[in-house]
């Protein structure tokens, strides 16, 4: 459905971060161009389950280990963030004189106030870690039309500027990136051949149904290169790909009322899936009921705005505040969906030493 929304000149490659889980990567293999990789680990992962896919490479901090790897494994594109990098790279490859890549800049483009102020995670558009200063980008083209110039091709930019756009604000700022890629290529006589505008498309956490519209998004890229046939673009999703593809099944250990508020207890907790306590959501959730109740105790229930919380010794372990439920009781089972995208990879595992979850694919 992604694919069929994008126009032809537009590239799809899925960023690994989101979710590296060997079937998941076969099962995008025939739907993706190829894949984000962001360190030498995704790299060589990657690599193994899906040998022939492109790759491109990014990354703030390449290490030195890392950039041999990746040259070593034959990337197809490198997304540079430093003029250090420039350095670094130019100075692995003097051992491989034959051997050229292919390089994308990696710029904090600067975009129209209020462009991005709708992201939940800003990677640009201030002050960033993230790719090279627009500053500081006359010097790298100065040092890529140098003597680097024999072994580094650039072709073009790499933006990747937040987290959490809907399809008019994605192309508000994909335009700008190609706007202010094609101005810089004017001012310095160079001819980019593509552009990669990020991922970062919306996921609504607190709306499951609501998808990022990507037919809306594919109409405004098609808009975008009929003014610029020459281009291809490159988008690189991760969370809106795959965050509806998994789900966080668990029980309800206890349920109790604290100062008049209902907690549910839940097996787990945020060392599985960090992903609320990260971006301040409530994990969508629904109850399941369970009624065998084998206990000679009383069961612990509770009705109206509860808490969901796991296992862990700190008030941060939150997985769902205050919602409505029409009751919750020990020993039913709780199923958290949007759990595909940046949730158990990003999660703290061994924080209280307690079991990891099993994993089933259906
Ligand atoms: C994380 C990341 C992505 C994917 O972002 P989503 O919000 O998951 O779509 C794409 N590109 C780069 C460079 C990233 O760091």
């Amino acid at each position: 459905m992604v694919r069929a929304a994008l126009p032809k000149g537009v590239e799809l490659y899925y960023a690994a971060k989101a979710n590296p889980d060997a079937a998941v990567l076969e099962t995008l293999q025939d739907a993706v161009d190829g894949y984000e990789v962001s360190s030498a680990g995704e790299l060589a992962h990657v690599r193994q389950v899906a040998p022939g896919a492109p790759l491109a490479f990014g990354g703030p901090g390449k290490t030195p280990a890392e950039i041999a790897a990746a040259v070593e494994a034959g990337v197809h594109r490198w997304h540079l963030e430093s003029v250090q990098e420039l350095y670094q790279v130019a100075s692995a490859l003097s051992s491989a004189p034959e051997q050229q890549l292919d390089v994308l800049l990696r710029v904090n483009v600067p975009v129209a106030e209020g462009s991005l102020e709708s992201v939940a995670l800003a990677m640009g558009g201030r002050p960033s870690p993230f790719g090279l200063d627009p500053a500081d980008v006359a010097r790298a083209l100065e040092l890529l039309a140098g003597p680097m110039s024999r072994q580094l091709r650039l072709r073009g930019i790499h933006a990747h500027l937040g987290s959490g756009l809907n399809a008019a604000e994605h192309l508000v700022v994909a335009e700008q990136i190609v706007n202010w890629s094609a101005a810089l290529a004017g001012r310095h006589g160079l001819r980019f051949e593509e552009v990669n505008v990020g991922g970062g498309m919306a996921v609504d956490y607190a709306d499951p149904s609501a998808r990022f519209d990507w037919a809306e998004f594919g109409d405004g890229l098609r808009k975008l290169l009929d003014r610029r046939p020459e281009l291809r673009l490159r988008i690189e999703p991760g969370r809106a790909l795959t965050a509806y593809c998994g789900f966080y099944a668990t029980e309800v250990l206890d349920v109790k009322l604290s100062q008049g508020e209902p907690f549910g207890v839940v097996r787990g907790g945020t060392h599985h899936l960090r992903t609320p306590a990260t971006k301040g959501h409530d994990q969508p959730f629904a109850v399941v009921p369970v009624e065998e109740w084998s206990h000679p105790w009383p069961r612990p229930e509770a009705s109206g705005r509860v808490s969901l919380t796991g296992q862990l010794c700190t008030p941060k372990d939150l997985l769902a505040q205050g919602i409505p439920v029409p009751v919750i009781r020990a020993g039913d089972r709780v199923v958290f969906a949007m759990a595909g995208a940046y949730a158990w990879n990003i999660s703290h595992h061994e924080f209280l030493m307690h079991p990891h979850p099993g994993f089933y694919w259906i």
